[in-house]
């Protein structure tokens, strides 16, 4: 059997893993790979391999970098079924949705440039009717249920603590040719420990081989408790001040927690009571998603819907905003507010006016909880540039600008390297993607020196024999 790294190989984005066995084919995600525009959509635009002669999609979790090209795969003549949980499914709903506007902008975008240079238009990466026909061939499997993958393969998904939904796959492959069984399993994206949500992240067992994450091999981050501790100061001196707290967030995971901690310290008296507005449509969306799942949450998250008799995810102070029109009327509404709104590195999406209307008023505070990209206006304010550029016009940036660093929903080294020595004793060979190389050759390391006896860094388009 042979396993060819189609994407995530020596880089973080664009998840996409091949397997071949017993003749069949089948994807272990298919995620977009993110960077510079042109670089993109040359490299998501086209597979290596022809989509049709795939049997079965096995989905990680709803991650753009891991689901976000599967309209395209469909698009090019894939028609197998699309295997993922329940929580993963509904939140590819609405994520690919989301994306494919996105790739329709961006297409009209090109357009408008490539008809001013007399050059052709371009066809966006897929539209929302390839979406919608992708989303057709979702088919659920709930945690620790192994079902068939391919004859030959099952597979069982279990809760890998990084987004709701988010799973570990463990494939039990019937080699026939070779007369032997194969355990192989892919650590998609694997969460911390003590997340709030979520569960933490199941440690599997007996595997032969590995496929695993490394986009934090060479970083411990700092604890959650500090981020947490962090969040209360930053919103304590805001609120005195009277501001509006502009948090710039993802949209998925990040956003869903920041409303669980703001109303677990409300709750808990360790915050005064003030008001919360979610702006942002695929955010609102997810958090419907986030509450529809509660068996998913981790003992804690339980215990405090059960304290207050409610749903976590709502409380008086909490507005979820809906249309453009009710964004705006947020404009002419005084402090103390938080407004939690996407995109999370502040390229497009709502959060844009709000930082024009908020930046230059010194009681306000922008507070950043991830990590910002080189050459995004996120970047900017987080490197403190003075005067930055909203819709092409000229700000002063008078507001208080935080960062807070303690929010990764990936493990750092020491999860990591844990979680797979776990494994040892009948781990044969370990596969590192997801990662740069920097971190993964730190990873490796770690691994080997853990007595892990192979560990292997693949490139673009490898193939692998087991
Ligand atoms: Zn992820
Ligand atoms: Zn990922």
């Amino acid at each position: 059997m042979e396993i060819t790294f189609h994407g995530a190989a020596r880089t973080v984005t664009g998840s996409q893993h091949l397997v071949q066995a017993n003749g069949s084919k089948f994807l272990l995600d298919c995620g977009l790979f993110q960077g510079s525009r042109q670089e993109t959509y040359y490299r998501n635009q086209y597979f290596v391999y022809d989509p049709r002669t795939v049997d079965t999609l096995l989905l990680s979790h709803a991650h753009t970098d891991h689901a976000g090209n599967i309209p395209n795969l469909v698009k090019k003549g894939f028609s197998g079924p699309i295997k993922t949980t329940p929580a993963s499914r509904d939140l590819a709903n609405y994520m690919l949705l989301d994306s494919a506007r996105i790739q329709e902008n961006d297409a009209e975008y090109v357009n408008k440039k490539n008809a001013k240079r007399g050059d052709p238009p371009i066809e966006p990466l897929y539209d929302s009717k390839d979406a919608e026909e992708a989303l057709k061939l979702f088919a659920n499997v709930p945690y620790n249920t192994p079902f068939e993958v391919v004859p030959g393969v099952t597979a069982e998904y279990f809760d890998a603590g990084h987004i709701l939904g988010s799973a570990i796959t463990l494939l039990d492959i019937d080699d026939a040719k070779a007369g032997r069984k194969i355990r192989l399993a892919f650590s998609g994206d694997i969460g911390r420990n003590n997340t709030p949500i979520l569960r933490d992240p199941t440690i599997v067992s007996d595997v032969d081989y590995l496929i695993m994450e490394s986009t934090y091999g060479d970083r411990t981050h700092k604890s959650r408790d500090e981020a947490q501790d962090q969040l209360r100061r930053v919103v304590e001196e805001a609120v005195e001040r009277g501001g509006k707290i502009i948090i710039p967030s993802f949209a998925v995971g990040r956003a869903q927690e920041l409303v669980f901690s703001l109303n677990f310290m409300m709750e808990s008296g360790a915050l005064p009571r003030f008001p919360v507005y979610v702006d942002s449509p695929l955010a609102v969306n997810v958090s419907r998603v986030f509450r529809a799942y509660g068996e998913l949450y981790d003992q804690a998250a339980q215990d405090f819907a059960e304290d207050i008799q409610h749903d976590v995810f709502n409380f008086p102070e909490l507005t979820y905003v809906g249309s453009a029109d009710e964004s705006k009327t947020l404009n002419d509404k005084k402090g103390p507010m938080v407004i939690i709104s996407a995109s999370g590195m502040c390229e497009t999406g709502r959060i844009l006016h709000h930082l024009r209307n908020n930046i230059e008023n010194p009681r306000n505070t922008i507070l950043f909880v991830s990590w910002q990209a080189p050459d995004t206006l996120g970047r900017r304010l987080v490197e403190k540039a003075p005067r930055v550029k909203i819709f092409g016009e000229s700000f002063d940036v008078k507001a208080n600008v935080q960062v807070i660093n303690g929010y990764s929903a990936h493990a750092d080294q020491t999860g990591l390297v844990d979680w797979a020595l776990s494994l040892k004793g009948r781990l044969k060979k370990v596969f590192l993607v997801h990662g740069e190389p920097a971190p993964a050759e730190a990873l490796a390391a770690k691994l080997r020196e853990g007595g892990i006896p192979e560990v292997y860094y693949p490139n673009l388009h490898e193939t692998a024999s087991l």
